[in-house]
């Protein structure tokens, strides 16, 4: 199959029958540590990985933006610059494009109109990032083709903008940041607070391998939310803005009007804001059986104090764990599970998914093999 590059310039060229004069791209990601912590202003490290999403562009005289996607064959979507229309959910994949220039245009950030053709092989809504991909692919080609200058991160914060403000999704500004912001071979370490990030070069012993083990994802996401309302309860509840900055002392002071579900989810939050840099100097270290120790931690932590709980993925995570002992780290993120293994155990590792896990549960579970990618930019032809 053509790669997306000739496929965008393809879709362009049969969507708006003339050539586009610039392609753009952003990739998806994964996150080794740091679950659920980077709405909550923690800590998180994020990974970019060579699924990308690329768009083929043409200016435009007018203010006035026409996209497709070979994702949602067929429609072609149009709008115009701070002329967005309110949120429609309707109107599906392009809010999240119309999110990016409502931000730009409520930041003041003046753009000329593109045409766009959209294609990529992150795969949509399975917990690899595909919507900040678009949206970050999309904030760098605006960027250029009216020469903002904007920096990857300020590209980053509109995109999550759109996304929390326009679309009203309750999102941290991680996936957008490692998508503008990756240097290819690390991991980013974000503190969500400042913003500010740490490249952490990860070891080349270790290969990323992404499981998708098919949950019911439409159950996953309601149950997702339904955390993150949780925790805004309590940050209501504690008149705090952010769990990670609750002190012992404001602690101590609530600890009896907390629900033993709400003091577990703190805990979580908590022990996973420190388990991300100690997660960041093990691999800096190359200590693997480190790393392997609070991976598995994240994951029961996970489990059991933020309750995300599904059998499936404790037999799946259990049998990798049986495998792979201290020669990698396994855990569950964002509806998919990661295993960094020592890159002798990738095809021992796809063997047990495809042949043991199928016997064991009838799931025909999705593998990814990825590897650390740099964030977006322009593609040179
Ligand atoms: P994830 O970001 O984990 O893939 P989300 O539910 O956050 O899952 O985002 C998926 C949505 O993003 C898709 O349903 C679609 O609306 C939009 N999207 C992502 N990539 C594309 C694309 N290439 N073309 C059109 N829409 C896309
Ligand atoms: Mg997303």
């Amino acid at each position: 199959m053509p790669n997306p590059t000739q496929r965008a310039t393809k879709l362009f060229m049969q969507t708006f029958g003339t050539t586009a004069d610039a392609l753009y791209q952003a990739p998806g990601r994964i996150n080794i540590s740091g679950e659920h912590t980077d709405y909550n202003e923690g800590l998180v490290l994020p990974v970019a990985i060579n699924f990308h999403t690329v768009i083929a562009v043409k200016r435009r005289d007018d203010d006035v933006f026409r996209a497709v996607s070979d994702a949602f064959p067929g429609q072609i979507k149009q709008w115009r610059f701070a002329n967005e229309q309110p949120f429609n959910h309707d109107d599906g994949w392009v809010n999240y494009l119309k999110g990016v220039t409502a931000a730009m245009s409520h930041s003041g950030l003046h753009a000329k109109g593109l045409d766009l053709a959209i294609v990529g092989n992150v795969p949509l809504g399975t917990g690899l990032s595909s919507s900040a991909a678009l949206e970050v692919a999309f904030g760098t080609a605006i960027s250029y083709a009216s020469q903002l200058h904007l920096s990857p991160l300020a590209i980053a914060q509109l995109a999550q903008r759109g996304e929390s403000q326009y679309m009203g999704l309750k999102c941290g500004v991680m996936d957008q940041m490692i998508s503008a912001l990756a240097e290819a071979d690390n991991a980013l370490l974000i503190d969500c607070a400042d913003l500010e990030g740490e490249n952490v070069a990860l070891p080349e012993s270790l290969n990323i391998i992404v499981i998708d083990p098919r949950l019911d994802r439409a159950a996953f996401n309601e149950q997702t939310l339904q955390r993150q309302r949780q925790c805004d309860q309590i940050n209501a509840l504690l008149g705090t803005d952010s769990i990670r900055h609750l002190s012992l002392a404001q602690l101590e002071a609530v600890k009896n009007s907390l629900t033993p579900e709400q003091a577990k989810l703190i805990n979580h939050i908590k022990t996973e804001n420190e388990r991300t840099p100690s997660t960041a100097r093990a691999l800096k270290q190359n200590n693997i059986p480190r790393f392997s120790q609070l991976m598995q931690q994240s994951y029961l932590s996970l489990r059991d104090d933020f309750m995300l709980h599904y059998p499936e993925v404790d037999t799946l995570v259990n049998m990798l764990h049986q495998l792979v002992g201290e020669r990698g780290g396994v855990r569950f993120s964002d509806g998919c599970v990661l295993a960094l293994v020592d890159h002798e155990l990738t095809d021992a590792v796809v063997n047990l998914v495809e042949q043991d896990y199928f016997k064991q549960t009838g799931i025909e579970a999705k593998i990814y093999l990825c590897s650390a990618s740099g964030g977006a930019s322009r593609i040179d032809s």
